[in-house]
């Protein structure tokens, strides 16, 4: 291969970024948050395949979706075989809990995050490859299940800072209630049908729920006087969410009712939810159109979708950049200790002192290139807690310099007292 060097430099694929400083700090912060939550809870982590076999997605997700129809990275790998990187988290779970035969740890609460792929058109707050955090419960059929679930992911955006984020909460009901409404709804759109759009022409029988999910304001003049799904809820569906409901209140998780509210995904029953920004509050301007942060509901049809035994499930998952873009830039953290070697011949001890500094707990780093005479300034414009000096004024002597007095004095006890320095 040559390598030339006035060849030029590739660019990044169209909708990836490169996540750096203040960006990654906030990214960090919600995966870190993630993992401190999920863990009060008792959630297990999990970690999945980027990639399965194409039809882990169809077969799940449904050939109409958007997500299969147009947004999957799929492609053959080199024996033939039909691949996909995963364009969310569920179906690779569901997939994973069939044939790892998890089913021995239900009713089994797992989270995981990590990157997602769809084909979509980049914009903020939307890319070609994301991110997500993810939490599921499997083999879970009574509603305290989607009640834990939903405080966990109240109780982690509060965590994040984000307080002008509400859950939007609505219910699909039971096959048979769906089937119902989903009979009305065909029956209430066909009669307008060469008023609505293109696309909602299209989804009509075959998946007429979504056109409740329109933004296009042909279709949108249609929804408010749309058949409700309380109008079809069976005995029992309306019990389950009575039963949601009443645990979110005790659980002191705030909720509104969003009747439109439908998941595009074909296995969704009973429970469905998005957290969506308020109006005119600071979380909704930071997002802008792409306004859900957090989206899930109970998948009780996906399992036998892959073959298994029918086995109820509830999900979420959260985008981590549009997460990230709430919390805002967050500040690299400063160092603990800057060890400026101020001259080369104690280099070697600089390496202990970091050494030990750093497995007592103190993030350290060390100044040692460039002029010697102007390393000192280069660690006091890092504006470190402390700042050690080595070299400066014999081998052995070490200042430490900080407005803490405490830090000082702890510093000095954990080199002199290791033996690594000698006081003089
Ligand atoms: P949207 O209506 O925004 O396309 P969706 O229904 O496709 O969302 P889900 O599949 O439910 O989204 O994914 C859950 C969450 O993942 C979303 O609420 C969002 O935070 C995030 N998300 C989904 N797609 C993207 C993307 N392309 N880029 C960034 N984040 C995304
Ligand atoms: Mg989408």
């Amino acid at each position: 291969m040559s390598t030339k060097t006035s060849a030029k430099t590739p660019n990044a694929i169209r909708g990836t970024q490169d996540i750096f400083g203040a960006d990654a700090e906030a990214f960090a912060f919600v995966v870190e948050t993630f993992e401190r939550v999920r863990r009060l809870y008792r959630f297990r982590r999990v970690e999945m395949p980027v990639f399965e076999k194409t039809e882990v997605f169809a077969r799940s997700l449904g050939e109409t979706t958007d997500v299969v129809s147009k947004e999957m990275y799929s492609f053959d790998d080199r024996g033939g075989e039909s691949l996909t990187l995963r364009p969310e988290f569920t179906a690779g779970i569901a997939r994973a809990f069939l044939t790892n035969g998890w089913q021995q740890y239900a009713p089994l609460k797992v989270a995981t995050h990590g990157p997602l792929f769809r084909y979509e058109r980049p914009q903020k707050g939307r890319y070609r490859q994301f991110h997500q955090i993810d939490a599921e419960v499997i083999g879970a059929a009574e509603p305290q299940a989607d009640v834990e679930l939903l405080a966990m992911a109240d109780q982690l955006l509060k965590e994040l800072g984000i307080h002008d984020v509400t859950l939007h909460l609505n219910t699909l009901g039971d096959g048979a209630s769906r089937e119902a409404w989903r009979a009305a709804l065909i029956d209430y759109f066909r009669a307008v049908k060469d008023q609505l759009s293109e696309e909602s022409q299209e989804r009509l029988e075959k998946n007429p729920l979504r056109i409740l999910d329109s933004k296009d304001p042909r279709d949108k003049a249609f929804l408010p006087d749309a058949p409700k799904i309380d109008a079809f809820l069976s005995e029992e569906a309306s019990a389950f969410f009575a039963a949601v409901t009443s645990g979110l209140d005790a659980a002191g998780v705030k909720w509104v009712r969003a009747e439109g509210l439908v998941r595009g995904l074909d296995y969704y029953r009973h429970t469905a939810f998005e957290f969506i920004p308020d109006e005119g509050g600071v979380s909704a301007a930071a997002l802008g159109s792409q306004s859900t942060v957090l989206a899930g509901g109970r998948y009780d049809g996906l399992m036998e979708s892959l073959g298994g035994a029918a086995t109820p499930a509830v999900g979420w998952a959260a985008g981590i950049e549009r997460l990230a873009m709430l919390v805002g830039a967050r500040e690299e953290a400063k160092a603990d200790v800057i060890v400026v070697v101020e001259d080369d011949a104690v280099l070697t001890k600089a390496f202990a002192v970091l050494r030990t500094l750093r497995s007592n707990g103190y993030s350290a780093e060390m100044i040692a290139s460039g002029s010697p005479r102007k390393r000192f300034d280069k660690a006091s414009k890092a504006n470190p807690r402390a700042i050690l000096s080595l070299g400066g004024e014999g081998v052995n002597s070490a200042p430490v310099r900080s407005s803490e007095e405490d830090l000082v004095n702890k510093i000095a006890d954990l080199i002199y007292g290791s033996g690594v320095l000698h006081q003089n």
